[in-house]
């Protein structure tokens, strides 16, 4: 026997991945460039020079041993005091090395704080549109994922939808901002009418009610964008972040998490994340990596090319009639499907190798999801093709 709720998870189809691969699959028989793979979060601007430089450096001046060898288990020194400073200088907060927990990217560092808040009858409330894998890690922990309806109108949060949301055995409310699908910021007004409804519940229910900020694209903002750092609004928050995106480093898996000092019972909080990273078989972040990390913390990433490409893209769709809320972050556009049927609609797209994720899986109906992480030139080459299924949907509306 296996496990079968395990099972279940595996079967499932990752719909993401599976349009990727058919879009591999398809590049080799019509030509890469007759495919408009739209579908996936890979960062389509390099890597910073100097992160390179800086392994190629480490690796011939440092000793093999040292370099290769396992860190403390909660991140190496150098990049935990580096974490620390970032956060101190950038947003004004208190922060030291025992207040940041190294992971392998994001992902982990979710599934981590879900398991280090597991109560008897926990509960995690997610807000769509929101990061499908919310779902299977609140499930994998044993907790129950409670889902608020999308605010379609900004893509903020529907305060009074939350409010019904929240119980006693809410554990925590996870916020992704910028936000994968739909790239919206949230302002520091729902932010802090988040904190309020939280504060009163925590205070109502007696047990603090966490936010969980998964913050991966905290760096990619547009036009001035501001993202608030939530832990400065409300102090019961984990800070889940990651250099997936800002460094343009997937691949590479590193991510932390911040337990701020404010936190309630902050430090036995720290150490429930640290046996939590244990029971989920965390020995540590790749070494090497980490110590390039330390050095490069300070980069910001250059956005020319995604700004360019949301330009053409976001003003491209609407001059066809797509309707789009503009994102003021992260690297996609969440738009409404023509014909209202989001399967339907990325179906056609898909005969003509234009390929896009329907809404369904992000727990909001009658949308898409478009990555602008790819070449101009697949955008340039796609926007023709999107007239082509508008039409073809505007026909039967
Ligand atoms: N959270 C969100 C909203 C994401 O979009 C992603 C990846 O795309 C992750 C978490 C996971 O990021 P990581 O690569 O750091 O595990």
């Amino acid at each position: 026997m296996y496990n079968q709720k395990t099972y279940a998870m595996g079967a499932a189809p990752n719909e993401i991945r599976q349009i990727f691969e058919y879009g591999r699959q398809q590049a080799k028989i019509v030509g890469e460039e007759n495919v408009f793979d739209l579908s996936i979060g890979n960062p389509s601007i390099p890597a910073p020079a100097k992160l390179n430089e800086t392994i190629s450096r480490l690796l011939e001046t440092e000793s093999s041993i040292r370099i290769h060898g396992y860190t403390s288990s909660m991140g190496g020194d150098q990049l935990r005091e580096a974490v620390a400073k970032n956060l101190r200088e950038r947003f004004g907060v208190q922060a030291g090395p025992e207040n940041v927990f190294i992971t392998c990217g994001a992902a982990p560092a979710l599934l981590t704080v879900m398991l280090a808040l597991k109560t008897d009858k926990s509960e995690i409330v997610g807000v769509a549109p929101y990061f499908m894998e919310y779902k299977a890690f609140a499930e994998a922990v044993g907790s129950r994922f409670v889902l608020v309806p999308a605010d379609l109108e900004a893509f903020q949060v529907n305060i009074s939808a939350l409010a019904e949301a929240v119980n006693e055995n809410t554990q925590a409310v996870i916020l992704n901002s910028p936000n994968n699908p739909s790239g919206a910021v949230l302002t520091e007004e729902t932010l802090r009418a988040v904190a309020k409804l939280l504060t009163e519940r925590s205070e109502a229910y007696g047990h603090p009610i966490y936010i969980i900020a998964d913050e991966p694209y905290r760096e990619l903002v547009y036009d001035g964008a501001v993202v608030p750092f939530i832990p400065t609004i409300y102090h019961d928050t984990l800070v889940c972040y990651s250099w997936s995106k800002s460094l343009s480093i997937p691949g590479e898996r590193m991510g932390y998490i911040f337990v701020p000092p404010e936190a309630t019972d902050s430090r036995n909080l720290f150490i429930a994340v640290a046996g939590a990273a244990r029971a989920c078989g965390h020995i540590c972040a790749p070494s090497v990596i980490q110590r390039a990390v330390a050095e490069c913390i300070d980069i910001m990433p250059d956005l020319e090319a995604y700004k360019v490409n949301r330009k053409l893209l976001y003003e491209g769709l609407t001059e066809i009639g797509y309707e789009c809320v503009k994102p003021d972050g992260a690297f996609y556009l969440f738009v409404k499907a023509p014909g209202g049927d989001a399967y339907a609609f990325a179906a056609s797209a898909k005969r003509r190798n234009l390929l896009v994720v329907p809404s369904d899986p992000f727990g909001v109906k009658g949308y898409f999801r478009l990555g602008y992480c790819t070449s101009k030139e697949t955008i340039e080459r796609a926007l023709p093709v999107f007239r082509e299924v508008f039409e073809e949907f505007a026909k039967n509306d």
